[in-house]
C-alpha cells in the first residue's frame, strides 16, 4: 500500500502486477476488508457465475467500512439484482457484435476515429458493465496482431485518432504499449492517441515512469479518459497518479456512468466533479447506463437524470459540468441530452 507524507510519496507500494494478482476474488476476503460479516454481504453466488467478483485491494481500502450500501461495494459486489430478466436489457445493448471488423479487434463507430480492443481484461468488474457478455476472446488476438492492427490503422488516411480502450489497455505491459504509441507517433494522419482506462482509479501505481515515458511524445497529443464515479474513488495515490500524468503532458479526462444507489444525487455529482478537479482532472461524460442483461438495478430514468443535470449546473461552473450523454445503437456519435431547468415535479425534488 502507498502511503502519503509530509509531500511524500513513500515507496512502500507492491508493484501494480502484483496488486493485481492480489486482488479480492472470494466474497469471504471482501466482507473482511471492508469489515462486514460474511453473512452481512449481499453477494449473490449465481451473479458472479458469468462475471466473477473482482476488486482491488486499493479500491476496497477507500470503501466505508461496515456499510454494506456503500457506493464505491455497489459497484463490484455481484448482487441477487443481476439474475433478474428485465425488458429492454440484453447482452448487446449497442448492437456492436455485429459492426464491420469488430472480429479483427477494431470498431469504427465514428468519423476519424478508430477504437482498437486491446484486450478483453480489466483490473476491476465493474458490475454495470456490457463486458460481461462480449466475446473479447474472438476479438483481441495475439500481442502480434495488435501490432499489425496498429500499422494498418497508422496506415489509412481518414483517421486522427487512434483509441486504445478494452477491457482495460493499461493491462498491457509498458513494452507492448510503447511499441503500439511508436507506431503511432510514426503515423502521417494520426494526431492523438487516446486511453480509456480504469486502472488508475482502482491501482493507482498502475501510473509507472516507464509508461509516462512510452506517453511523452512531442508529435502526439495523448488523452487519458479517467472512468470514476465517486469522489470517494480519489484519494491521494490517485490524485497523484493523475499529477504524474500530467507531468508528461498528458490530458486527463473523466468519464462517469450515472448509477442508481451509487451517485444519483445533486451532492454526490457535485462533490465527484470537485474532487476531480482538485485531482487535476476534468469531468467530460456522464453516461445513462447502457441496458445490459444483469444492470437493471443501476438504471436511472432520462427524465430524472436531465433534472439532476440541471440543478448541478446551478452549482458549478461550466467547465466542471460533465455532458449527459447516451449510447444510441448504430448512430455516428454519442446523443448529448440536455439539462432540465425547470424545477422538477415535487416528488421528484426531493430525490435529487
Ligand atoms: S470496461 Fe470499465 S466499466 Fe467495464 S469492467 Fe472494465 S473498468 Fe469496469
Amino acid at each position: 500500500m502507498s502511503i502519503q507524507s509530509g509531500g511524500l510519496r513513500l515507496a512502500t507500494a507492491a508493484p501494480w502486477q502484483e496488486q493485481l494478482r492480489d486482488a479480492i476474488r472470494s466474497p469471504a476476503a471482501l466482507a473482511e476488508a471492508v469489515g462486514l460479516a460474511p453473512a452481512a454481504l449481499p453477494f449473490d453466488a449465481a451473479a458472479s457465475a458469468d462475471f466473477p467478483l473482482l476488486v482491488p485491494r486499493s479500491f476496497a481500502a477507500r470503501m466505508r467500512r461496515g456499510d454494506a450500501d456503500d457506493p464505491l461495494l455497489r459497484q463490484v459486489l455481484a448482487s441477487a439484482a443481476e439474475t433478474r430478466t428485465v425488458e429492454g436489457y440484453g447482452p448487446d445493448p449497442l448492437q456492436e457484435l455485429s459492426l464491420p471488423a469488430r472480429d479483427q479487434g477494431v470498431l469504427k463507430k465514428y468519423h476519424g476515429r478508430a477504437l482498437l480492443i486491446t484486450t478483453g481484461a480489466c483490473a476491476v468488474n465493474c458490475r454495470y458493465c456490457f463486458r460481461r457478455h462480449f466475446p473479447y476472446q474472438e476479438s483481441t488476438g495475439s500481442h502480434r496482431e495488435r501490432l499489425q492492427r496498429v500499422s494498418a490503422l497508422a496506415g489509412d488516411p481518414t483517421l486522427k485518432e487512434l483509441i486504445l480502450s478494452g477491457g482495460d489497455p493499461l493491462l498491457l505491459t509498458d513494452r507492448q504499449l510503447a511499441e503500439i504509441v511508436d507506431i503511432a507517433d510514426a503515423s502521417e494522419h494520426l494526431g492523438t492517441l487516446r486511453l480509456h482506462s480504469r486502472l488508475p482509479i482502482v491501482i493507482p501505481d498502475r501510473v509507472t515512469q516507464t509508461l509516462l515515458a512510452a506517453l511523452r511524445r512531442p508529435a502526439l497529443r495523448s488523452v487519458m479518459v479517467l472512468h470514476c464515479n465517486h469522489a470517494r474513488e480519489i484519494d491521494s495515490a490517485t490524485a497523484a497518479a493523475i499529477a504524474r500524468l500530467r507531468d508528461a503532458g498528458v490530458l486527463v479526462l473523466n468519464q462517469s456512468v450515472l448509477l442508481a444507489g451509487v451517485n444519483d444525487s445533486v451532492a454526490d455529482l457535485e462533490a465527484l466533479s470537485l474532487a476531480l478537479f482538485d485531482a487535476g482532472a476534468l469531468p467530460y461524460y456522464l453516461h445513462m447506463l447502457d441496458p445490459v442483461a444483469g444492470a437493471a438495478h443501476f438504471a436511472v430514468e432520462v427524465d430524472r437524470a436531465r433534472h439532476l443535470l440541471g440543478a448541478l449546473a446551478g452549482r458549478l461552473p461550466g467547465y466542471l459540468l460533465p455532458r449527459l450523454a447516451v449510447e444510441v445503437a448504430g448512430a455516428d456519435s454519442k446523443r448529448e441530452l440536455a439539462p432540465a431547468y425547470t424545477p422538477a415535479p415535487k416528488k421528484a425534488q426531493d430525490d435529487l
